[in-house]
């Protein structure tokens, strides 16, 4: 049987390499890997250029159901598709928050039919929902968002036993939880001194969630983890402190993961000066110290997942002048690729490196690596057509996120996504997106996944 689409003579890199072969693509799959594969109906020529599993971004808030005037299904996955991230996971911390079996379904039938990426969904780990977990897992639920720490949405804190409690129950149905990290009396506290002394600057955010705040709760977080024997991950993990825990944790075998993302690698807070509350983030963007630390974690392999945080708000709330009223995060999701793609042009990493925590870590650790982050046999053919050489500059005009203003326009890229293919078709090509809507709600194998391990 002929291939449906071949593409030839690219290289084409994996978490563990990469390699000059042709792919044969049929029925939206990788059907063979390999030198001078015979003809398909339709062929690409990929000499020069890279071939990636396309991105796997395990951390985006498309904002559907209830806060659809900052973004919604359609316009979120629009950005990931030009921007070559073909599969997203999205946050809870929608209106209503996802914390039943029944709002669960309720969004995924409203956002079903708008994606033009495929995309999971998360449950939320909330005060009072532990008899939902079980039933969440069987609607397709990735994960459980832990919010320890306030954030945008009505998401109250649960108390360490709710948290020990949503733990078991993550334990028994197979599902990970995921943590926002931070201690939220004490931030409250450190807020609330900060607005009496009269402080309203950009910088007073990251003084009422400093360093500590984010270690205490990793450590409760984890502790708590190893006693309910449940699979933790830690979301945009922002300090060398933080990591320390993390990988002292994993040191003694607790399968515990973490999270950095590209804002909390690609800015410090001597961006404050410039970008303002625009770049206001839970947890808030930190001193060169730390964003140092999460350099050499990536480099050692420390770094499970890369993750973008897509915040999307108003361009009104993006502008607020008052710290206190300005939102938190900024969208993300179609400038990562092109923006690491810039790293790795500078040696930062390479592109196994990039592959491994943007793609393959990610789909490893939420449960559907048989089918994303690789482009092995029987892999879905979701890849990224790469020129590594082409230089461009992000333009924030051209992003396709509903109020595209983020800190990176203007920025000056190295490499560029020619084309993003979902499942063998076309869906994006030089910044421009194609066709209907045709992306799927992934689910995880039945199979649990395995814990990997840090390198
Ligand atoms: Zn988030």
């Amino acid at each position: 049987m002929p291939f449906d689409l071949v593409v030839r003579r690219g290289l084409v890199v994996s978490h563990d390499g990469s390699r000059r072969v042709d792919l044969g693509i049929r029925e939206g799959r990788v059907a063979k890997v390999g030198k001078s594969l015979t003809s398909g109906a339709e062929e690409v020529d990929a000499s020069g250029l890279v071939v990636m599993p396309g991105m796997v971004d395990a951390h985006v808030h498309l904002r559907e159901p209830g806060m659809t005037e900052k973004e919604d299904f359609y316009s979120g996955t629009r950005a990931a598709a030009a921007g070559g991230v073909t599969t997203v996971i999205d946050m809870p911390n929608t209106v209503p928050p996802v914390a039943t079996a029944e709002i669960f379904s309720a969004k995924l039938a409203a956002v079903s039919g708008k994606a033009h990426v495929d995309f999971g969904l998360y449950g939320m780990l909330g005060q009072d929902n532990a008899d939902e977990v079980a039933d969440l897992a069987r609607l397709g639920a990735l994960g459980l968002k832990l919010f320890m720490g306030q954030t945008t949405g009505d998401n109250h804190c649960p108390d360490d036993a709710a948290i020990f409690t949503g733990l078991r129950r993550a334990r028994d149905a197979g599902l990970v939880v995921g943590a926002h990290a931070e201690n939220d009396k004490v931030l409250r506290l450190l807020a609330s001194e900060l607005k009496a002394s009269g402080r309203t600057d950009p910088i007073a955010h990251l003084e009422s969630r400093p360093s500590f705040v984010e270690e205490e709760a990793i450590a409760r977080v984890v502790t708590l983890a190893r006693g309910a024997g449940a699979r933790l991950h830690i979301h945009h993990l922002s300090t060398a402190a933080g990591l320390d825990l993390v990988t002292a944790a994993r040191r003694r075998g607790q399968d515990v993961t973490c999270e950095v993302l590209v804002a909390h690698l690609l800015l410090d807070d001597s961006a404050y000066a410039r970008f303002g509350n625009l770049i206001k983030l839970n947890p808030p963007i930190r001193p060169a110290s730390d964003v140092a630390a999460l350099w050499q974690g990536l480099s050692r392999g420390r770094v499970d997942v890369l993750a973008t945080d897509h915040a999307p708000h108003t361009l009104e709330e993006q502008w607020r002048a008052d710290v206190w009223e300005a939102p938190g995060g900024f969208i993300g999701v179609e400038t990562m690729l092109p923006l690491m793609l810039t790293q790795v042009a500078k040696g930062r990493l390479s592109f196994s490196q990039l592959v491994r925590v943007g793609a393959w870590r990610p789909a490893q650790i939420w449960g559907f690596g048989d089918r994303k982050g690789h482009l092995g046999v029987g892999a879905d053919a979701d890849f990224n057509l790469v020129d590594p050489a082409v230089e461009s500059r992000i333009e924030d005009a051209r992003l396709h996120s509903r109020h595209p203003v983020s800190p990176y326009d203007g920025w000056p890229t190295t490499g560029a996504v020619r084309a993003t293919y979902l499942r063998g078709v076309p869906v994006a090509k030089d910044g421009q997106v194609l066709g209907e809507p045709t992306g799927r709600f992934v689910t995880a194998a039945r199979q649990r996944s395995t814990y990997l391990g840090a390198t």
